[in-house]
């Protein structure tokens, strides 16, 4: 067994480690939760509720197996759908 260096994000984005100092650098620079790239994920206007997922194959019970998800969104209204927004122009700092 060989024992190796490794690097993990300081932005804490819970990315997977890399050995390279140099990658883990270039990550650090675009991370969506690195405040200077202007993310969903560092904006104090990303909000989170649940959505009622609504199951077609409920096995003739309706309803017996819809579930609550996790959904996260844009307070503001211009952000994310399918994906995270960075450098928006609305981004304002999580207190
Ligand atoms: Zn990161």
């Amino acid at each position: 067994m060989k024992e190796v260096r490794a690097f993990a994000c300081s932005w804490g984005c819970r990315r997977n480690v890399l050995t390279s100092k140099k990658r883990m650098a270039e990550h650090e620079e675009r991370c969506f939760h690195n405040p200077k790239n202007r993310a969903c994920q560092t904006c104090m206007f990303l909000a989170k509720t649940t959505e009622t997922v609504y199951d077609p194959y409920h096995g003739g019970d309706p309803g017996s197996s819809d579930y609550e998800a996790e959904i996260e969104y844009c307070e503001v209204g211009i952000g994310i759908k399918e994906q995270y927004k960075n450098n928006c122009l609305v981004w304002e700092a999580r207190q």
